[in-house]
């Protein structure tokens, strides 16, 4: 079956960054079959079922690259901590009592949160595994909301002193037995939901443990993603005991490559940026985390002056908090700005590319996905632009990014599926997914002993 959406202003983030007013997109089942003007694709396609956009805005659907859904059930929980702190008293807590139940519930709901702020593409960090089947109750959410994505299986094997809770740790065998067979199972070609690796940290895994990655990676073709250089801590925990920051150890050690994907990189200093060049390592950015957990300013000017495929990201709802990713276009472009004191230094252009293209190219999805060219997946977002906030529209790139809320997306295509129309979701009942996350983090505050971290006392300052 042929549509053409018709009339909308369609931004394509093709090579050549066209804009195309009073444009056309026409798609048959999961793809895109021609782009053009409204008036070309009508004459063209006259077969083809009209979707009528006049005022509407069409980008390619946006790509997540770093969050961990469980963390939806525990959004505001931990508030003006550093991440140490956070983890050790409230996401360490929780995490060790999470049940297939809870990543169900936690994971449909932020997907449908990412969908309606027009991200069509999710890369879920799933290192939490205290029960057998966690990751594959977060596949299950993907499966049902339609969304499409990486369901990296991760695994934390050690440090127990570094205030990681037993019940986390894993063999790494026992890891890697279950990734291996996610992923025999679910990366099918064509299939909407991938599975790949993520070993948490260096402080997190062993050498041996990145080296097992490394071959299963190798042996299966699967991407590999882990955090790096997030903290100050975790490069000065890294040069105490290898001697050298953690990236140049996970170099040391044979581990980068271009499937490689870094979430945070706030660290990475000058000699960081060019292994990652050199060995064509991925950068996920996560400017609300990065504010919220106090981490630090990641030198991402830097990283696209080098050349360096960066990515954006919300991170989990535990440490941003939500999953809007329009809120992170603003703030990704924003904190370059302030903190470089230089206008000209991101631009809203730049920003839209890590969130689409950019983020396309980093999970190795850019001949599928992130723009809106022939032959490509027709995951599309159709923004409407009617509310005070963003209007008076001059321009429809600036709008979105730093005038909209997250309310924008009106219609969401995933491989030509309309997942939501006129905001409503059409996959899953909304109400049924709101109240159930909310049962579920109800359950697992209390069993988590975090329900005192509601009636914190108020502290307008520190003191
Ligand atoms: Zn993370």
């Amino acid at each position: 079956m042929k549509r053409v959406l018709s009339n909308a202003t369609v931004v394509t983030m093709n090579p050549d960054r066209d804009v195309i007013e009073a444009g056309g997109i026409c798609i048959e089942n999961d793809r895109i079959l021609a782009v053009g003007t409204t008036a070309e694709l009508s004459s063209r396609y006259p077969e083809a079922e009209v979707i009528d956009y006049t005022d509407r805005v069409i980008i390619p659907g946006m790509i997540n690259t770093h969050t961990h859904l469980f963390q939806t059930l525990l959004k505001g929980l931990g508030d003006d901590r550093v991440l140490k702190d956070w983890f050790a008293c409230m996401t360490g807590p929780s995490a060790v009592e999470l049940l297939p139940e809870d990543c169900y519930a936690a994971a449909r709901h932020g997907c449908v949160e990412s969908i309606k702020s027009g991200v069509t593409t999710l890369l879920d960090f799933m290192y939490a595994h205290p029960h057998p089947n966690l990751t594959e109750a977060v596949i299950q959410a993907f499966q049902e909301t339609g969304m499409r994505g990486i369901v990296a299986r991760g695994f934390i094997t050690t440090g127990i002193e570094q205030g990681v809770p037993e019940p986390l740790i894993e063999t790494i065998d026992v890891a890697l037995q279950d990734a291996r067979t996610l992923i025999e199972k679910y990366n099918q070609p064509g299939a909407r939901v991938q599975v790949g690796l993520a070993p948490c940290m260096i402080w997190g895994v062993q050498r041996e443990d990145l080296e097992k990655t490394r071959q299963l990676a190798n042996e299966l073709g699967v991407l590999i993603t882990i955090h790096v250089s997030e903290t100050r801590w975790e490069v000065d925990y890294a040069l105490q005991r290898f001697g050298m920051g953690d990236l140049q150890y996970m170099d040391a050690i044979g581990f980068l490559g271009p499937d490689v994907l870094a979430a945070h990189c706030v660290h990475c200093v000058a000699r960081d940026l060019r292994i990652m060049k050199l060995r064509g390592v991925k950068v996920s950015h996560n400017p609300c985390s990065n504010m919220y957990l106090a981490s630090g300013f990641a030198p991402i000017p830097q990283m696209l002056m080098a050349g360096i495929t960066v990515s954006l990201a919300c991170d989990g709802p535990a440490s941003n908090n939500n999953h809007n990713m329009i809120h992170s276009l603003k703030f990704g472009a924003l904190i370059h700005k302030g903190y470089h004191q230089d206008a000209t230094i991101i631009t809203a252009e730049k920003i839209l590319e890590m969130a689409t293209i950019e983020g396309a190219r980093a999970i190795g999805l850019e001949h599928e996905i992130g723009s809106i060219e022939v032959g490509k997946k027709a995951d599309l977002v159709v923004l409407k632009y009617d509310n005070f906030f963003v209007n008076p529209v001059h321009h429809p790139i600036s709008a979105l990014v730093y005038s909209a809320l997250g309310n924008e997306p009106d219609t969401v295509f995933i491989d030509g599926q309309i997942v939501m129309q006129d905001r409503t979701m059409q996959t899953v009942s909304e109400t049924d997914v709101m109240q159930a996350a909310k049962s579920a983090a109800e359950s697992l505050t209390q069993r988590a002993g975090t329900i005192a971290l509601r009636k914190r006392p108020w502290r307008s300052l520190a003191p």
